[in-house]
């Protein structure tokens, strides 16, 4: 199988790299140099953009929908008929199902977004949620076996994407939760540490107060990965989707802190501006 891929971000990158072990590889990204450092690294080919689509699979990790429709723009005509379109990237499952009315039946499109952050990239652990055909999953599928230990398939074009919104919103939802959680116990002195190990044996644990907290919050060590821009992008398509108030409300106080910070506000300026907006309280 020859793979093309498109948009070698702190995820893309990584997942390409192991595709590139496997399968005969082509790369493309805006900026040229970064596609350059990864035929170097990986034994990937770094081509233009016309090439990269004279493949099998054509990969896109892009930071939304709307770059995937304006590159799909530029290239659709490239596009052999028969080659299918996997989008790895955390996108709209509106403007997928436009794309692949788009394509028709000349390209076939496989929504694929993933969930594990840049260590998982990195390591080729990844969690995939695929939208699409059947068969269309299956024939990709060795592709996306390269950078995932789970990949599912959970419905027709566009699921993948809705997963991964509602995902992200409900993540997001936790994570306003454990803050005010947080702030209560402080305001009541309680040893939070022992008291999260409480909750954390019982029933109102989440992902948030059993790991996430530990790693990137309360941790003086660089973590990758985490911005609040993209987050809220996801959160935002999981609200308007799902028609939920408490998303919405969710999507709502995480635009607040995108407006308060900055698009690109890790995971401890994140907590401590949520802490601000909500009583929280402080999170050192
Ligand atoms: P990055 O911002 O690190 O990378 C974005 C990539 O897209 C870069 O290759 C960039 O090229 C390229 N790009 C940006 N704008 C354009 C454009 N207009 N035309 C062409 N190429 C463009 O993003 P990530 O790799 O972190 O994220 C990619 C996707 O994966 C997103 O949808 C994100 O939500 C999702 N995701 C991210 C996770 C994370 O922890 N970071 C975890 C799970 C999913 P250039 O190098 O030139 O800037």
């Amino acid at each position: 199988m020859r793979v093309g891929w498109i948009g070698l971000g702190d995820m893309g990158y990584p997942m390409a790299g192991h595709v590139a072990r496997e399968w005969e590889t082509v790369v493309w990204n805006r900026t040229t140099t970064v596609a350059e450092r990864h035929a170097s690294e990986y034994g990937s080919r770094a081509v233009g953009l016309r090439e990269v689509c004279n493949v099998d699979v054509v990969v896109t990790c892009l930071p939304s929908s709307s770059e995937v429709e304006e590159l799909a723009g530029r290239i659709e005509v490239d596009l052999p008929a028969g080659v299918t379109w996997v989008d790895c990237t955390s996108g709209d499952p509106a403007a997928t199902q436009r794309l692949a009315a788009r394509f028709g039946a000349r390209v076939g499109l496989v929504d694929a977004p993933v969930s594990g952050m840049v260590d998982g990239a990195q390591a080729g652990t990844l969690t995939v949620m695929a939208g699409g055909p059947e068969e269309m999953f299956e024939r990709v599928r060795p592709v996306l076996d390269t950078f995932a230990t789970t990949v599912i398939h959970v419905g027709p074009t566009g699921t993948g994407h809705l997963v991964k919104a509602l995902n992200n919103a409900a993540f997001a939802a936790h994570l306003w939760v454990a803050r005010e959680i947080v702030g209560a116990l402080e305001r009541a002195g309680a040893d939070v540490d022992s008291a999260l190990a409480a909750i954390n044996a019982s029933s109102g644990r989440s992902l948030v107060t059993e790991r996430f907290l530990r790693t990137s919050v309360y941790t003086d060590a660089p973590v990758p990965g985490f911005r609040v821009g993209m987050l809220t992008k996801d959160v935002r398509i999981g609200a308007a989707t799902a028609g939920s108030r408490l998303l919405r409300e969710t999507a709502d106080l995480f635009g607040a802190v995108v407006e308060a910070v900055d698009w690109d506000a890790d995971a401890r300026e994140t907590w401590a501006v949520l802490g601000e907006m909500t009583g929280g309280g402080d999170a050192s």
